[in-house]
């Protein structure tokens, strides 16, 4: 059996089955399509990938039609992509500002996507708490720290663009409330909308959850096309009237969607734990996720065992959108990411790195997420989330289900609904653009860092980053 534990510290950190404990799991692969069954099968709903898109719409899709027959088609294990190793920011974040999405679609729009944004965060933790997923759900809010003059005009910018459209509370919090452990600190904001939780037993508990609801998942089993009414995989032919394509990054492993997305890494470290008086120290609560204003963008927070786990961008893009499981670890990241975590908070200077990892994320051409549903072919897709997915997949799976069962709903009507993005640029220009970006991002931060003023370089990027 694959060493799935190694995939990331909350792998590593699932109760084993051994302890006997609330979602014990041996991360045994569940039977692939053909095994003992007929290699041809027959369902209503056909789910290509087992992360948490394919998930939440299959959880949502049982839940209001029992009587559908759904399989998941997994290549791996359920959780193996992004779901199973990210950040644990269950958050109201969308890849899209809401200035770029009232330009495009009008204000009322833009905050009716705020809005579902914020009561997704909600809903996981209801249903978290519905289902039994113990999954160390805590709505903790995120704070985000300005370091440094430039990064005080950013902070200072979203908090007038939250009171702007009005839907975010986002709040500026001055030294003496912002984390006492971090340095050079200006001050920071704090938006309520965010829950810190353990990702792999989240998706885990779900994909337990929708099996007990009479869905089949089918693991190891690698899909390799699709067309109106089948999908072809390794093990046979599946036939079914709707097909959900929720594959994120990995959609540019597939030739029929191989420019649709770019798999872009993002990497994580853990430490060891670290005492409640060191945490004190810190002055980061439990259940908080953490951030700067940074344009290379970092991310943290507390897990529930009172470790730090952190990640981070800057890991470059592979030729030709190449996913590959070397590209998980890539030690000048990860040396990157322990000094930058030290360099915030000082004291983390001398604790053990336990655990290093990563995985691929996808951004689509204009970095704008979607939910799209063709009611001729029957094929659904969902994703494009860049670094926001946690959360924005149930917000697919609730969105899927309505566009799938035809119901005409306030969330059918969200202006992500069936927006298609541009492809991406063949090679090399796809390499050149990607990598330069990604540069740019690394040279605005030391350029703010210079002169204490927003980067020009960051504001040439910003129309190719959602902004
Ligand atoms: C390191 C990291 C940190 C992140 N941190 C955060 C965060 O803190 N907050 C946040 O909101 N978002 C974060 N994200 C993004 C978030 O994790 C993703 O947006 C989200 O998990 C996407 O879920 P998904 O189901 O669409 O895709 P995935 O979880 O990637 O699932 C796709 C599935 O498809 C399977 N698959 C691939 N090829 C095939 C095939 N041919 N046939 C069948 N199955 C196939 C894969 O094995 C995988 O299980 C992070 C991502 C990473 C990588």
């Amino acid at each position: 059996m694959a060493d799935y534990r190694g995939l990331s510290f909350w792998f590593d950190s699932l109760p084993s089955v051994d302890s006997g404990g609330e979602g014990a799991d041996d991360l045994r692969p569940r039977p692939a399509l053909s095994g003992a069954r007929e290699a041809d099968v027959d369902v209503d709903v056909a789910i290509v990938g087992g992360g948490l898109t394919g998930l939440w719409t299959a959880y949502y899709l049982a839940t209001a039609e029992p009587t559908l027959r759904i399989a998941v088609l997994e290549k791996n294990i359920a959780g193996f992509g992004a779901s199973g190793r990210n950040g644990g920011w269950c958050s109201a974040l969308f890849p899209a500002s809401t200035s770029s999405l009232a330009r495009r679609h009008g204000r009322t729009a833009a905050v009716a996507m705020r809005q579902a944004m914020i009561d997704t965060v909600g809903e996981v933790g209801r249903v978290c708490r519905a289902e039994n997923i113990d999954c160390d759900f805590i709505r903790g809010g995120t704070v985000s720290l300005a370091r440094g003059a430039a990064q005080l005009i950013a902070a200072r910018a979203e908090v007038a663009d939250a009171v702007h459209f009005g839907v975010d509370q986002l709040e500026w919090r001055d030294v003496a409330h912002s984390p006492r452990g971090a340095t050079g600190t200006l001050g920071s904001t704090f938006d309520p909308a965010c829950a810190r939780l353990h990702p792999a037993k989240l998706v885990r508990g779900l994909a337990r959850v929708v099996e007990r609801l009479g869905v089949t998942i089918y693991e190891q089993t690698e899909v390799l096309s699709w067309r109106t009414g089948e999908v072809l995989t390794v093990h046979g032919a599946v036939r079914a009237s709707t097909i959900v394509i929720a594959l994120e990054g990995y959609a540019a492993s597939l030739q029929q969607t191989h420019r649709s997305v770019l798999p872009l890494y993002s990497l994580m470290i853990a430490t060891e734990p670290l005492s409640d008086e060191t945490w004190e120290e810190i002055g980061i609560e439990h259940g908080q996720t953490f951030a700067d204003f940074r344009h290379l963008l970092v991310y943290g927070q507390r897990t529930a065992d009172n470790r730090f786990a952190f990640g981070g961008r800057g890991a470059r893009y592979h030729w030709g959108s190449s996913i590959r499981s070397e590209y998980d670890r890539a030690p000048a990241v990860f040396d990157h990411l322990a000094r930058t975590l030290a360099d915030i908070f000082p004291v983390v200077g001398t604790v053990a790195i336990t655990h290093r990892w990563g995985g691929p994320l996808g951004v689509p051409r204009d970095w704008r997420a979607s939910a799209t549903f063709d009611s001729d072919t029957g094929i659904a897709t969902a994703g494009g989330y860049v670094g926001d997915g946690l959360s924005t997949t149930n917000l697919a799976g609730r969105t899927l289900t309505d566009l799938i069962l035809r119901r005409d709903t306030a969330i059918s009507r969200l202006p992500w609904v069936n927006h298609r993005s541009p492809r991406w640029e063949p090679e090399p220009l796809r390499f050149i653009g990607a990598n330069l970006g990604m540069s740019a991002m690394s040279i605005a931060d030391s350029e703010e860092r210079m002169t204490g003023r927003p980067s020009i370089a960051a504001r040439l990027m910003a129309p190719l980053t959602g902004h």
